[in-house]
């Protein structure tokens, strides 16, 4: 079987954890942490950067640590996973959910505007396999409406919009370290900022809102144990020393696959570039034209013991939103068709050449 993602361990990760059992430090004190929070937030030129536990933790630090509430409105893609839409929905605040732009699968920025009400909050952006969001004209409504800016940079380690790292554009950003994503903590997230206040509230938050001056034991407000672990933190820190190896090997798989897969007829394949970013190729993502299509080869391939997932399932269709009396009435047709007609191939760091060739050719071969 060729797995859709197989992680790549062969730094620094054995030797740090090595350290974390020799030294007994193994809880959510010790030294790797606040040194992976340091080299991540200077990687990506923050402040501060709060490590969790994973990042639809970090996304309810942040949506929480920006006191977003009851009623209030918070503008994101109906194409996502899940995570964002459950942390604004669970602290009573309302996603209000926007289509997806038909060549990168971000979200369509030009329908933004006409969903800003006198509610709206915040704007929350979410970078999808591989290109980041358009920010420039993100960034313009936030500055002319006065909205906070939520940045989910999940799948985005080490990509740039217009030579800026992603991770970089939200008042908060975070960052997921699941094994999936360019750099893997086992589990893990991230929250960046730069707001000095904001970073402590995170911090708080993240700890059970322990008071940091008053009497322990004593809580003024309800918050999560969802703090990281040193030996989280030591796999994490020793993948971040071969980030940019690691992007320039999806940016060769990408490649591969695009040559490959040139003469494909009836696959919307990932663009490799736009105007401001290269494509970093979080996953090497197709749309068929045809849902009947997509499952034929999805079959196929399963057949031929290759790996495959489909895309994310639309916020608006997601039956758990449904039964909350959510979204009713609602479509997004493009976002539609990509999440029934897309699924996405190996990619993970650990896939090899040869692999990448028997996907090719039993592509073709279909
Ligand atoms: C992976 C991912 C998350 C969630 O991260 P976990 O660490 O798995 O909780 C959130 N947003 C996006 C866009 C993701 O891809």
């Amino acid at each position: 079987m060729i797995p859709v993602n197989t992680p790549l361990l062969n730094g620094n990760e054995l030797k740090y954890l090595t350290q974390c059992i020799e030294t007994g430090w193994i809880s959510s004190e010790g030294p790797f942490i606040k040194s992976f929070e340091e080299k991540m937030a200077a990687y990506v030129g923050r402040k501060h950067g709060i490590a969790v536990s994973n990042g639809s933790a970090a996304l309810d630090v942040a949506i929480k640590a920006l006191n977003l509430s009851k009623g209030d409105e918070v503008i994101m893609p109906t194409f996502t996973i899940i995570s964002p839409a459950q942390s604004i929905v669970n602290v009573g605040a309302v996603p209000v959910l926007v289509d997806s732009d038909a060549s990168t699968w971000n979200i369509d920025v030009t329908q933004i505007e006409a969903k800003i009400t006198s509610k709206t909050k915040a704007i929350l952006v979410v970078h999808i396999y591989g290109l980041p969001v358009d920010m420039q004209p993100v960034l313009e409504l936030c500055k002319k409406y006065n909205l906070l800016l939520i940045e989910d940079a999940a799948e985005m380690h080490g990509q740039t919009y217009n030579g800026q790292q992603c991770g970089s554009f939200g008042d908060i950003s975070i960052f997921s370290f699941y094994p999936n994503k360019h750099i893997t903590s086992g589990e893990g997230g991230m929250i960046m900022c730069n707001d000095d206040a904001l970073a402590e509230r995170c911090r708080k938050l993240r700890n059970l809102a322990f008071e940091t001056n008053g009497r322990r034991f004593i809580h003024y407000e309800l918050g999560w144990n969802y703090r990281m672990t040193n030996m989280q933190a030591a796999i994490g820190l020793a993948q971040l020393e071969k980030l940019d190896i690691h992007i320039a090997k999806k940016r060769k798989i990408g490649k591969l696959y695009d040559e490959g897969l040139k003469d494909l007829k009836g696959f919307q394949l990932p663009l490799p570039q736009t105007d401001y970013a290269e494509n970093i190729y979080w996953v090497y993502a197709m749309v068929a034209e045809t849902e009947a299509l997509a499952n034929k080869t999805v079959q196929k391939l399963n057949e031929a013991k290759i790996g495959t997932r489909p895309f994310f399932w639309c916020m608006h269709e997601q039956p758990v939103f449904q039964k909350m009396g959510l979204f009713k009435n609602e479509s997004y047709p493009v976002a539609e068709k990509i999440a029934r007609n897309g699924f996405y191939l190996p990619s993970g760091l650990g896939l090899s050449e040869g692999e990448i060739e028997l996907v090719i050719s039993n592509l073709m071969k279909l």
